[in-house]
């Protein structure tokens, strides 16, 4: 299968080799090989090959202005020492899919595009998606200008140096009103599939998220000379709200994390005169979020004040509920019911090499195309799950403008992110098989 010799030449690309990760930087070296890599992948399938005002690659099939085009893929970039399959497994799942419904004779009524967008981990000048959020007007030029990386290269320098043009950066609405559909594999970040048994999932949406900054200010003094009773020590709250986020997300089937923490004058021998910690916290639903947030900011008001410590809480940023158009989520989860409930057969006898599984599910399309039994929603389509997920993506940055669906593949660490992210063969290709009959059931209806 084309996907496991795709997978094998992004395989070094950027990997540090101390520690097994991969660092992909907008803009950098490893980001340049990589997207020379999606070119040569273009065009050797004879695809159409653009490269959008905000530098974002598109590969084409079909006319693009015939509109209610249907978009995959993610991006190639990557968090320091994130994993190979966080961005990659969408944008190889999306060629190796189009490489298999050429396989299966599709007949495309739709035009057909890969895409990579640019900067989506934003590792590098600090905000996520910057590719995906500029086409869709969620971030202005002038504001692109003044992002600027650890060194103090600012975006269009760091742009220019690599070959585009920073001048072009903005809106895309022309490029947006021709897409019908966008769809993003990715890997899992968390063990709902590996929990649930099942290789591939679709997306219900991106749970609301919210960072939080706790500053606890008591008094710094000498660790020696100061007796107990006399502190007002910041870090003792602090600590408390930490195991008080634990329980309170635990209590609303939420996530709170204080992942960061500043301490002053930060010495060894010195009481704490501030310490100031940031909350990162995610729910399924607003409602919960609420209830988690409240209940850790109640719960460390108490603490500072019997600590005689002062606390100021400020929300630094929000970002809503995403939810992923229902009406194509509906029909993901028909395409896939269906393609389970008529290949059941077929796949009990799945060898577990790539070639025969890719093989077995064109035979499987074959046998059902001429069937109707996609009108109808089939209860085995109950069996695709759908999950929530508390990670971002260009897909929820698309969703406010566009049809926007994502399908995504078991990580049984569950960890991403991190060199430990991981998948299956058998579950990169079973994605590459829900993703093509997803492409197929949309683009050759
Ligand atoms: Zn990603």
């Amino acid at each position: 299968m084309t996907f496991h010799r795709m997978w094998a030449e992004l395989l070094p690309v950027g990997r540090n080799p101390a520690s097994g990760g991969y660092r992909r930087y907008a803009w950098t070296g490893a980001d340049t090989d990589c997207r020379a890599w999606f070119r040569d992948q273009a065009e050797a399938r004879g695809l159409a090959y653009e490269e959008d005002r905000n530098a974002n690659q598109w590969a084409w099939l079909g006319d693009p202005a015939a509109g209610n085009a249907v978009v995959t893929g993610s991006h190639l970039d990557s968090v320091p020492d994130g994993g190979a399959f966080d961005g990659p497994l969408g944008v190889v799942s999306a060629f190796a899919a189009l490489d298999e419904l050429r396989a299966r004779g599709a007949r495309f009524t739709r035009p057909l595009a890969v895409v990579n967008f640019g900067d989506e981990e934003g590792a590098r000048f600090g905000l996520a998606c910057v590719g995906s959020r500029l086409t869709a007007g969620h971030l202005t030029r002038e504001q692109a200008h003044r992002l600027t990386d650890g060194d103090g290269i600012t975006l269009p320098r760091a742009m220019a140096a690599a070959g585009h043009d920073p001048d072009t950066l903005g809106p895309d609405p022309e490029r947006l009103d021709r897409i019908g559909a966008y769809v993003e594999l990715h890997v899992e970040q968390g063990r709902a599939l590996d929990l649930s048994g099942d290789p591939v999932g679709i997306a219900s949406a991106i749970w609301p998220h919210g960072r939080w900054r706790y500053d606890f200010r008591g008094e710094a003094n000498h660790a020696g000379t100061t007796r107990l009773a006399d502190r007002r020590d910041p870090m003792l709250p602090y600590a408390e709200t930490v195991l008080a986020a634990r329980r309170e997300a635990g209590l609303a089937r939420a996530v709170a994390t204080f992942g960061k923490v500043a301490v002053e004058p930060n010495g060894v021998n010195a009481v704490p005169s501030l310490v100031r910690g940031w909350l990162d916290s995610r729910a399924a639903d607003q409602e919960s979020l609420d209830a988690v947030v409240t209940g850790i900011e109640k719960a460390a008001r108490e603490y500072a004040e019997a600590h005689g410590v002062d606390l100021t809480v400020a929300r630094e940023s929000f970002t809503p509920v995403v939810e992923f158009d229902h009406a194509l989520r509906d029909e993901l989860t028909r395409i896939l019911g269906d393609r389970t409930a008529t290949s059941s057969t077929a796949t009990s006898s799945t060898a577990t090499s790539g070639t025969e599984t890719s093989r077995t599910a064109a035979s499987s399309t074959a046998a059902r195309r001429p069937a109707s039994s996609r009108t109808a929603v089939n209860p085995a389509g109950l069996k695709v799950p759908v999950l929530g997920t508390g990670a971002g993506h260009d897909a929820g940055i698309l969703a406010a403008r566009i049809p926007t669906a994502m399908l995504f593949v078991r990580n049984p660490t569950g960890v991403s992110h991190s060199p430990a992210e991981s998948a299956t063969e058998d579950d990169c290709v079973a994605g590459v098989r829900a993703l093509a009959d997803v492409l197929e059931g949309l683009a050759c209806p």
